[in-house]
């Protein structure tokens, strides 16, 4: 029955039928097309990461980077002689994702600096493997495999970084320094983060040489 003493008001019947107070947020929820979740969607983006490294991460598990294999199969349609360059940290395998992530001879002196201090010592220097150990734990508010997502992200980070600088510029780091930019700066995010009070966590803050008042009773890692 109509009721005329009510105001009128605008509402929004939602898909699944029920009516919402209207707003330009629940209209595009309902009408936009949301496709499944991709399984790598928490290696990339989750709660502790890094944003510039997410969306090297992004570009990566697309295979999205601008290696010069890639531009090769651009050739035709410019006049640039790809053939002739090669990856620029080993200066002899090829410039492309697999190579340069991380089976380069460089590059997997990088991996190897850093698997072990993020609970991946017997992962080795492929990216389909670093991956996969990755998409195993991708959900995991475990501290080791945060840990893990993180070092993985900056390794590929300044990995790309260095591969750009000396393509780029006469800007140069060895494979220490490196290890050490790395691990300097997954130790900084660490000290932004709080840790519940476990035996494993322990090992962890005693591994990374973090203090003890990162430590609490309830928290979002552990
Ligand atoms: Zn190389």
């Amino acid at each position: 029955m109509l009721n005329t003493d009510a105001q009128d008001r605008i509402v929004w019947r939602s898909r699944e039928g029920t009516d919402m107070e209207y707003s330009t947020y629940v209209v595009w929820d309902d009408i936009r097309q949301v496709p499944d979740q991709v399984p790598w969607a928490c290696i990339v983006w989750f709660p502790q990461a890094i944003p510039r490294h997410s969306f090297l991460m992004w570009l990566l598990v697309c295979k999205k980077l601008k290696t010069q294999d890639m531009m090769c199969k651009w050739r035709s349609a410019g006049n640039a002689n790809y053939n002739l360059m090669c990856c620029s940290l080993c200066t002899s395998g090829p410039d492309s994702h697999d190579h340069l992530f991380f089976e380069c001879e460089f590059a997997s002196q990088i991996w190897y600096g850093v698997r072990e201090k993020s609970g991946m010592r017997s992962i080795e220097n492929t990216w389909e493997k670093i991956l996969n150990h990755l998409l195993q734990h991708a959900d995991s508010k475990q501290a080791t495999h945060i840990i893990g997502k993180l070092v993985v992200g900056a390794s590929a980070y300044f990995v790309w970084q260095e591969r750009n600088n000396r393509l780029f510029s006469s800007k140069k780091r060895n494979a220490a320094q490196l290890i050490e930019v790395i691990l300097m700066t997954v130790r900084m995010k660490l000290h932004t983060m709080k840790f519940r009070r476990t035996s494993h966590v322990n090992q962890v803050l005693l591994e990374w040489r973090l203090p003890r008042d990162l430590l609490m009773d309830q928290d979002k890692c552990g």
